[in-house]
């Protein structure tokens, strides 16, 4: 298996219940490595820019209003197939169909409130973390 690296989202509903540390140790557990880590505070521009791709969608300017409405945690994790291992660890979009034991399983409020991002293929794994962190920012 490849060793690749994704971009996660640690997202403003769970920076606002203090349980970034609870969802970094489920993504450890999976034996994913955080190689580079910041906590911000998005912008309009910096979250319509990162979700461009769901412009289209009805929830768009919603997410974007939630996704700026307090602290995220952005972080680069490294592993053996990180990127759908990451996204078996945060479980289904709607936690309502996440899988028991998953991150959203266990902390998200609602399909828009769900505690976590993940890329969804390597190409866009090298594009948002390109967007997210400087070269220099990352170490494995
Ligand atoms: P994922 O984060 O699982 O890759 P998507 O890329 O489809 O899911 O959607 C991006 C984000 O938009 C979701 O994580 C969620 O915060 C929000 N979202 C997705 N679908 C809906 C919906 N039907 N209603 C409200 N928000 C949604
Ligand atoms: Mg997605």
């Amino acid at each position: 298996m490849a060793i690749e690296r994704t971009l996660s989202i640690i997202k403003p509903d769970a920076t606002a219940r203090n349980v970034t540390g609870k969802i970094i140790a489920k993504l450890e557990g999976a034996g994913l490595r955080v190689v580079a880590q910041k906590r911000a505070r998005w912008s309009e521009a910096e979250a319509q820019k990162f979700y461009e791709v769901h412009k289209e969608r009805p929830f768009y300017n919603d997410l974007v209003a939630f996704m700026t409405s307090g602290p995220i945690v952005l972080q680069v994790l490294e592993g053996a197939s990180a990127v759908a291992k990451n996204r078996e660890v945060m479980g289904a979009t709607n936690p309502a169909d996440a899988a028991p034991g998953t991150i959203r399983a266990e902390f998200a409020e609602n399909i828009e409130r769900n505690s976590v991002h993940g890329s969804d293929s390597p190409d866009n794994a090298a594009t948002e973390i390109a967007l997210c962190f400087d070269a220099s920012e990352i170490v494995g």
